[in-house]
């Protein structure tokens, strides 16, 4: 049967454009705003990317009352109160966020404090916990991977309890997301493959949880296609313009799509993974693809074997079942060539997890709140038996 029901809304306006961060005075002229505070992290700082932008947008006639420059990967709490006091201090209206979904996360967390005052955590942990909508934030990704422009989510690392913490609201989502691919030129194989594999999992768990919607499902379908074409070439040759305008489309493609459907167990686990052993996001998600995909393989058979037609597997000998379960080969294969070519482990022993860590990761995986829109009930034993299988 088909769709009973769905709404999709999106409230972020998206311009693609090689070289758009550089000059996008036309839209800060819609948003009204005299002063902005530029947030990023230390990279962009020092490679004075961050510095042309500010240009940019002083050109237009706006202030820019500082640089937050602070954010590190996976950012913090106490990160996100140190880029609120500068804010306030400046005198900043509203923020621009200038990286991976680190600095845009870190800038969406301190969005809402900025705009409705109160205690970050206390008051705003948590889904729809925001009460009207927040002041603009214009979002520049400079990796192809969290979609982060475009999503109602922002996840910051809690150093009290040593777990991420999620905000999940409608109002989270960025006014403007520039998406200019020049930006990730920079991105070193490793992270472009990682925040690739991000954005794959993005489009394959959310094209196969419980909420999915004709209009998530094309736009996750459309973002495996390209992530198959263009990551591998991303990651060979970073300079390859191209590739890269592809792999930034796809992650934002994938970004609306998993915002609207959100995702399954392999979330759940590498946020798990995240929090307790400290793994990159996009690299635990790489980790566990296969084994997510293993897990949800009997519920979901004919959707995977429509991933392999976008994986690029001639599926036309294959029945159902085979077409699915060469769709997690396709991926077993990608994760090889990208070990091949950059390293990027395929196993948790070799991401830093302890073996001592892995009942904690199953018990706080099922907990998680990626695990509720998985289409098969996560059970303790049998993805601890997965974790186990990752190691
Ligand atoms: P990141 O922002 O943590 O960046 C990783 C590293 O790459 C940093 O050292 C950064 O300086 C560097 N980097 C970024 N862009 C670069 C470039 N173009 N050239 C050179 N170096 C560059 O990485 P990420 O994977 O984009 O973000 C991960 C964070 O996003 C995690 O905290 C994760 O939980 C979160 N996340 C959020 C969402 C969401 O919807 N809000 C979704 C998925 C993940």
């Amino acid at each position: 049967m088909g769709a009973e029901f769905y709404q999709f809304f999106l409230n972020t306006k998206i311009l693609f454009q090689p070289g758009i961060s550089g000059d996008f005075t036309n839209e800060l002229s819609q948003l009204k705003i005299g002063s902005w505070l530029l947030v990023t992290d230390p990279f962009f700082a020092q490679n004075g990317v961050a510095d042309k932008i500010r240009a940019g947008i002083e050109a237009g006639g706006y202030k820019v009352t500082g640089v937050f420059s602070e954010v590190p990967p996976n950012s913090e709490l106490k990160v996100v109160q140190s880029c609120i006091e500068l804010a306030k201090q400046g005198g900043a209206e509203a923020i621009v966020a200038l990286g991976g979904g680190s600095a845009i996360d870190t800038a969406k967390a301190a969005n809402i404090v900025l705009s409705l005052g109160g205690d970050l955590v206390e008051d705003y942990s948590g889904t729809q916990t925001i009460p009207r909508a927040l002041n603009p934030l214009i979002a520049i990704p400079t990796t192809a991977g969290t979609g982060s422009e475009v999503t109602s989510s922002a996840v910051i690392f809690d150093e009290g309890t040593q777990r991420k913490l999620s905000f999940n609201d409608a109002y989270l989502r960025p006014s403007l997301a520039l998406l200019d691919p020049e930006l990730t030129l920079s991105l070193p194989p490793k992270a472009t493959a990682m925040t690739g594999m991000d954005a794959l999992t993005h489009s394959i768990e959310s094209y196969t949880s419980v909420q999915t919607n004709p209009m998530s499902d094309a736009l996750a379908m459309k973002a495996i296609k390209m992530i198959h074409l263009n990551l591998l070439k991303a990651v060979e040759r970073g300079s390859d313009l191209e590739a890269r305008s592809e792999m930034l489309i796809a992650a934002n493609l994938a970004g609306i799509a998993f915002d609207q459907a959100m995702v399954g167990i392999v979330h759940a686990m590498s946020h798990a993974t995240g929090g307790i052993a400290h793994v990159p996001h996009g690299m635990a998600n790489s980790i566990y693809l296969p084994y997510g995909m293993e897990y949800n393989l009997a519920v979901r058979t004919e959707r995977y074997a429509g991933i392999a037609k976008r994986l690029g597997v001639d599926t036309t000998k294959l029945d159902t079942m085979g077409a699915a379960r060469a769709a997690i080969q396709a991926v077993r294969e990608l994760r090889a060539s990208l070990k091949r070519l950059c390293g990027l482990p395929d196993r948790l022993r070799d991401a830093g997890v302890q073996e001592g860590q892995l009942e904690e990761i199953a018990r706080t995986a099922v907990e998680d709140g990626a695990s509720f829109f998985n289409p098969r009930e996560v059970v303790y034993e049998e993805v601890l038996g997965k974790i186990r299988e990752a190691y």
